[in-house]
């Protein structure tokens, strides 16, 4: 019976001794993550605290700019890693599609650990010298009504006559993409624009192009970003089936279609996801790859991340990260 007990203390010691050494590491690990990786529906609530916290640890390499509003008020984020007065600029966009929210967590999880690893080297390269020479300028939820419909329902929406309009469309609000005016934000741009399909979860071009807030401030942004230098290349998140969007139609300038390749093959090699074909312009209206490459001669490349359907399911993140930590900052080195 004594020996017993004796047995049983020392389990018991052992068991409070693991949990100690667990919290240990924890407390060890203040100078951890603030982004957090490997959950569901990373909210925009979570986005603003996270990008406060993010430019109050790393001011010196990181600024956060308001670049307009959603359609329901909430602010498109902007945040730029590296030397803001950089020639060269590249652009990273996630989360068009409001469903395929956890592009936004990929791409906040990418910004902190560019910064938390800024004097240290990737891919033999330091970090600090390819941000100097290639600012990295990225939108990490350009769709953030629609991330609140798909996470939260149609009560998110915070204006009644949006909210009105969009119990009107009806539909799966889980499933949606489109923003809180039912329009696919991912088919508003003005290239060879013509309006098609109706207001709703997915789909609808708008009823003329850039009609959408959201539009109207990535353009300006855009246009901004060019006057500060010159933009390499366009990196664009999405969340549907692990493939790549990486080429041009031949109505692309030589230059576009080379650096376009050069950017999917760093892509390719990382992620292993699978390329598609080029989407002829008829199909592509109102695209946002199709205005980058065509209207305003922008090598652009668009990623699909995760195997499941969207919104994916937080279990897929860590695959999700392994494969894509290293995709942003090794397209800024191919610039450098
Ligand atoms: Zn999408």
């Amino acid at each position: 019976m004594k020996k017993n007990m004796k047995r049983m203390m020392g389990w018991i010691f052992t068991a409070v001794l693991i949990c100690c050494i667990g919290f240990t590491t924890k407390g060890v690990a203040a100078d951890a993550a603030i982004v957090s990786g490997g959950k569901k529906n990373y909210s925009y609530s979570e986005l603003q605290k996270d990008l406060k916290q993010l430019e109050k640890k790393y001011k010196e390499n990181c600024q956060v700019n308001v670049i307009g509003k959603s359609e329901d008020n909430r602010n498109l984020y902007e945040v730029v890693i590296g030397n803001p007065d950089a020639k060269k600029h590249l652009l990273v966009i996630g989360n068009l599609h409001a469903r395929e929210h956890m592009t936004v967590q990929l791409c906040m999880k990418q910004i902190e650990y560019y910064l938390s690893n800024y004097n240290k080297k990737i891919s033999s390269k330091k970090v600090s010298n390819t941000l100097d020479k290639v600012a990295i300028h990225y939108v990490p939820s350009c769709n953030p009504d629609g991330t609140a419909i798909s996470q939260r329902g149609f009560n998110a929406i915070r204006n009644k006559s949006l909210r009105a309009g969009l119990r009107r469309m009806g539909g799966s609000s889980s499933r949606w993409k489109a923003n809180a005016r039912g329009v696919d934000l991912n088919r508003n741009w003005n290239i060879a624009f013509k309006s098609a399909g109706r207001k709703g979860a997915s789909g609808y071009r708008g009823s003329k192009a850039a009609s959408e807030k959201e539009i109207k401030s990535l353009v300006r942004w855009v246009n901004r970003i060019e006057k500060q230098g010159k933009i390499s290349g366009v990196v664009s998140y999405h969340s549907t089936g692990s493939i790549l969007y990486g080429r041009c139609a031949s109505r692309a300038t030589k230059k576009v279609r080379s650096v376009t390749n050069r950017m999917y093959k760093v892509a390719k090699s990382l992620t292993g996801y699978h390329l598609m074909p080029t989407e002829s312009i008829a199909v592509a209206r109102g695209c946002s790859r199709e205005y980058f490459l065509y209207k305003r001669n922008i090598p652009c490349i668009t990623i699909e991340v995760g195997r499941g359907a969207a919104p994916l399911g937080g279990g897929e993140f860590g695959s999700i990260w392994a494969k894509n930590k290293n995709v942003v900052i090794r397209e800024a080195q191919l610039f450098q």
